[in-house]
């Protein structure tokens, strides 16, 4: 049955489930994927941190052609289900890469490439389709969209928190040949997703009338025709296109030669021409869609210090956390830091639902961009709270785990405050003509804030492992780096080859010697981007007519 008097219709759970296990593929392989970079391919941290930051930025960018395809062509079901085997089968490729790096790193790096591309592609297939497919589930007017959503958020963050830990728990171990059985793990949850989907959609995943949702116009006009699967020839060849485009953008920017901010650029460009050059835009919609494009502008610095989870963080996690709990005698991986985020979205959403809805009772309730002024100021708190944990710190010591965990914490609130909030917004106030298309510009600051992860995450001043890498070849490193020692010729040719940096990187001059003034990058980066927005709440009330 679709429609129950209380309660949510079953294809609900059905898409619950279907996002659960791809959000665990997607999360799980992230969590160990610079420690993979790093560890078992030995790619310097930098390099490590702009792959990083060009994959996941990718990641947020195919969407556009996905959702694009499936609206013209293709139906949801078909696009979700196609960009599903193709993830698992990126896992499957991974897995092949991880088992391969020491016999033959060729083909190793080969298919590291390979698999990333096709991650990309397939997470553009299957994202924006599944949250499309949620809303369709009711009739237009129907007050549980709003809930459905929410619970469906939750679908996303229990997958978020369990990919981590089980791909962390078989993968992440200390001994890098066991990187494959977290790729592994990913690909058998990415199964899972698609087997859900594929074997319940038929019977639940259908509207408030009971026919079927998500299949092309062509279908739903006549409803006798059977839903085929079109795996043509055309289609296998357009995506083995589209995975080399991916995989060649993403060698180009790791190797410096084409920067993806170019790629961010110019798409902004033609979508800000296609928008304001239509004569047909009223100024009220003329002003919201200015309103669109500031907060956008404003998450980019969000996402990029909220992505360094992946990054910087992570390198934090594994050298600088004590990993230690010796009531049970056991090491936790460190990839385990990166299910916390979901967990606390999870534990804490519930809170601030209840909190936005008893101060709307006193009229109290700070509108969207206020709020999301709220989430970067959390944000930065977080990033401050690391930064107590790590002041005055050696490279040698280890810190505790309450100071991630505590800034996890922040984040997840921060994250509350700003991700589901620009979202219903960027939707309010998108003049129903560009709604996809603004819905790409907030994709695309997703995608662009990545970009900039990746960069900054570059910037993570040299720490352990860099100082035992130098050491082993005898070369006292910290001393280098504080000039008490001039490298010899040969000791910077050596540093070199083993892509160990000697020197303190700096971000617009202000230079990061530690991991004090690296975190403080981030609190500065996102105090500022708070207090602006903040300041500019007011303009924007007036730009939203009327939207909150
Ligand atoms: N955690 C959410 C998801 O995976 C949102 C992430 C984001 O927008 N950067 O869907």
């Amino acid at each position: 049955m679709a429609e129950q008097k209380s309660g949510h219709p079953r294809g609900l759970y059905v898409l619950f489930a279907t996002e659960m296990w791809e959000r665990f593929n997607y999360y799980g392989m992230r969590a160990i994927l610079v420690y993979f970079m790093t560890d078992a391919l030995l790619f310097n941290k930098a390099f490590a941190s702009n792959l990083y930051g060009g994959y996941t930025s990718l990641i947020y960018l195919t969407p556009l052609i996905g959702g694009f395809i499936a609206d013209r062509y293709w139906g949801n079901r078909r696009s979700i289900i196609l960009g599903g085997l193709v993830m698992a089968l990126a896992e499957f490729i991974l897995f092949f890469c991880s088992s391969l790096y020491k016999s033959n790193p060729d083909l190793s790096g080969f298919l590291f490439y390979a698999g990333l591309g096709m991650m990309i592609v397939g997470n553009g297939f299957f994202k924006p389709n599944i949250s499309s497919m949620v809303g369709q589930l009711y009739a237009e007017n129907d007050k549980r969209k709003d809930a459905a959503y929410t619970i469906f958020y939750m679908g996303i963050n229990v997958g978020g928190m369990l990919g981590p830990f089980i791909c962390g728990l078989v993968g992440n171990t200390g001994n890098p040949d066991d990187f494959k059985w977290a790729f592994l793990a990913a690909g058998i949850g990415m199964l899972l997703s698609v087997i859900t989907l594929k074997f319940l959609q038929d019977k639940y995943v259908v509207d408030a009338d009971n026919n079927p949702i998500g299949v092309t116009p062509k279908e739903m006009a006549d409803s006798n025709s059977p839903i085929k699967n079109q795996l043509s020839v055309t289609v296998i060849l357009g995506l083995i296109a589209l995975v080399a485009v991916a995989l060649g953008l993403l060698y180009l920017h790791g190797q410096k030669i084409f920067d993806l901010s170019w790629l961010m650029l110019i798409s902004l460009a033609v979508i800000l021409y296609v928008i304001f050059s239509d004569r047909s835009l009223t100024k009220v919609e003329r002003d919201k869609t200015i309103a669109i494009f500031v907060v956008s502008f404003f998450v980019v610095f969000f996402w990029s210090a909220f992505e360094q989870a992946g990054a910087s963080l992570s390198f934090f996690a594994a050298e600088q956390t004590n990993l230690h709990i010796s009531s049970i005698n056991y090491d936790v991986p460190p990839s385990w830091f990166q299910s916390l985020n979901s967990f606390f979205v999870v534990a804490f959403a519930p809170v601030f639902a209840w909190l936005w809805v008893k101060l709307g009772k006193r009229n109290a309730e700070p509108n969207s961009p206020l709020k999301m002024a709220i989430g970067l100021f959390l944000l930065g708190l977080g990033y401050v709270w690391i930064a107590m944990g790590v002041k005055d710190v050696g490279t040698n010591v280890k810190v505790s785990m309450i100071w991630l965990t505590g800034m996890y914490a922040l984040h997840s609130w921060g994250e509350l405050c700003l991700s589901p909030i620009g979202l219903s917004l960027v939707n309010k106030l998108a003049p129903l003509r560009f709604a996809s298309l603004l819905m790409a510009v907030w994709f695309m600051a997703n995608a662009a804030a990545n970009v900039l992860a990746g960069k900054l995450s570059a910037l993570y001043p040299p720490g352990p492992a860099e100082i035992l890498k130098a050491d082993k070849a005898g070369i006292n490193l910290p001393a280098i780096l504080s000039g008490q020692l001039t490298p010899s010729a040969q000791q910077l040719a050596t540093l070199n080859e083993m892509e160990v940096p000697y020197q303190y990187t700096s971000f617009m001059g202000f230079q990061i010697h530690n991991l004090y003034d690296f975190f403080l990058l981030f609190v500065i980066m996102s105090g500022i981007a708070s207090l602006i927005l903040f300041l500019l709440t007011r303009w924007l009330s007036k730009m939203m007519h009327g939207v909150k």
